[in-house]
């Protein structure tokens, strides 16, 4: 009897954004010629850009998440949820709470972590704000915060919410916030003037990635809203229930959130000193392939392509447009097909930046717009992602593209023959 050829097996780790967009198309494309396991530690997928609304209240879990096994069971792709504790290249093996995997071929999407840049207490003593479970805690203990302080007596920060970081998730965060304290300030009759919200950024301006003047708009908007910027001053501490800045400045807050910056997900590191940066992560060729192993691919915020001087901005879509080149590639390497193989070229995406309740901005090449129509907008492109993953609507991957190509028209058309 003639011998039947083993399936190759392909692994993918992690399933946010990169992971999810890569197991749905490389079932597509693959039909059953490949074994795929997906493995993640939680077990469903959550759309991090909705997570200030969920710490605000005004969605819920469910509606922003997607539980892993009922999707990957109706596309007949493996599923195991367990923590990936190591990662054996040289043996092409992962290692999990629950035993060891191996691959022939692995796509690595674990994301992120928050990097608490050794600042002393501050992982200790901060809420980290990555996840629905951080979301959900952040709401609680604000909720519960608010609810039981007594008015009558001394300022002890109950009242006080911290926001460390001066980014597009600090900024988004504390503007929701804001909706959420308006909800329970009211309820329990505590008076503006009692509550504070303060988001502390180390440059002098929010929102470093952007031009001037969408940082100036965002930032006498927040002021209108309540909310007080520490801006150019890192923390240099964080107590209990208090940070202290480099200027030796102390605010103390029974609330605070740590929002200000990322490095790779631990996993990465695994591959080895030379096939790996600190705040990179895996060392990627222009196919999205690490340098060391080319059975070994990575997407999103755990890899990085060596070969541009200027990484590109780390987002979800980011995510999702690698993992179109690394799945084509991963495809190619597995037929043997491998002169077809695509570079990595980024495109240029939009910024979407959501200011709570009815307020959004778009930043685009330069222009920028603002107003509840662009909140309605990112709303829709949410709304579209989800709907994408939660039903493998591939055809709905190409609204980025219809909508950068819109903005595009309109930047060369428009704005361009000014
Ligand atoms: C609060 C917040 C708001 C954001 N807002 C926006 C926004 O508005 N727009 C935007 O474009 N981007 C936004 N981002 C950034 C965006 O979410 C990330 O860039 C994107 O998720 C990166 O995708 P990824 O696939 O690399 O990682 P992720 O989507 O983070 O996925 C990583 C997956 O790996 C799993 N994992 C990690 N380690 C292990 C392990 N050891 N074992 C098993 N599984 C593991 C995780 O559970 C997770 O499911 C936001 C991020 C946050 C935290």
């Amino acid at each position: 009897m003639p011998s039947v050829a083993r399936k190759p097996k392909i692994v993918i780790a992690g399933c946010g954004f990169g992971g999810m967009a890569a197991a749905l198309d490389l079932h597509g494309l693959l039909k059953g010629t490949a074994e795929i396991l997906a493995i993640d530690r939680t077990d469903r997928f959550d759309y991090h850009a909705s997570l200030p609304e969920l710490a605000s209240g005004k969605i819920s879990r469910e509606s922003i998440s997607i539980p892993y096994k009922p999707l990957f069971s109706r596309l007949g792709i493996n599923f195991l949820q367990a923590k990936i504790i190591r990662a054996d290249w040289k043996k092409k093996k992962l290692l999990t709470a629950t035993g060891s995997i191996k691959y022939d071929y692995l796509l690595l999407a674990v994301g992120s972590q928050s990097n608490f840049y050794g600042i002393p207490g501050a992982k200790k003593n901060c809420f980290e704000f990555k996840s629905d479970v951080d979301a959900i805690a952040i709401r609680e203990h604000v909720t519960q915060m608010f609810e039981s302080c007594s008015l009558s007596e001394k300022d002890d920060g109950s009242t006080r919410i911290v926001v460390v970081g001066g980014g597009l998730t600090g900024v988004e965060l504390v503007t929701d916030l804001k909706d959420l304290l308006d909800k329970v300030c009211a309820r329990c009759g505590i008076p503006d003037e009692k509550r504070e919200i303060v988001l502390v950024g180390r440059s002098e301006h929010l929102n470093p990635g952007f031009s001037t003047e969408v940082s100036d708009f965002i930032e006498s908007y927040l002021r209108r809203q309540g909310i007080k910027l520490v801006l150019g001053n890192p923390v240099s501490k964080v107590n209990k229930e208090e940070i202290v800045l480099s200027n030796g400045e102390k605010i103390q807050a029974k609330t605070i959130v740590w929002c200000a910056g990322i490095k790779p997900a631990s996993v990465a590191e695994q591959f080895g000193s030379k096939n790996f940066n600190n705040a990179c992560g895996l060392v990627l060729n222009k196919y999205l392939q690490c340098i060391a192993d080319p059975s070994v691919f990575a997407v999103g915020d755990c890899g990085y392509c060596s070969a541009f001087e200027v990484q590109p901005v780390l987002t979800a879509l980011r995510a999702i447009e690698q993992s179109d080149y690394a799945v084509h590639n991963l495809c190619c390497e597995i037929s043997g097909n491998r002169k077809h193989k695509m570079q990595y070229v980024p495109r240029y995406f939009p910024a979407f930046i959501s200011l709570g309740r009815g307020m959004g901005v778009l930043s685009f090449h330069g222009i920028w717009f603002s107003g509840r129509k662009i909140a309605w907008l990112k709303k829709i492109s949410e709304k579209i992602h989800l709907a994408r993953f939660r039903h493998n609507l591939a055809f709905l991957e190409y609204f980025d593209a219809l909508l950068v190509s819109v903005l595009e028209f309109y930047y060369f058309m428009v704005v361009r023959r000014r």
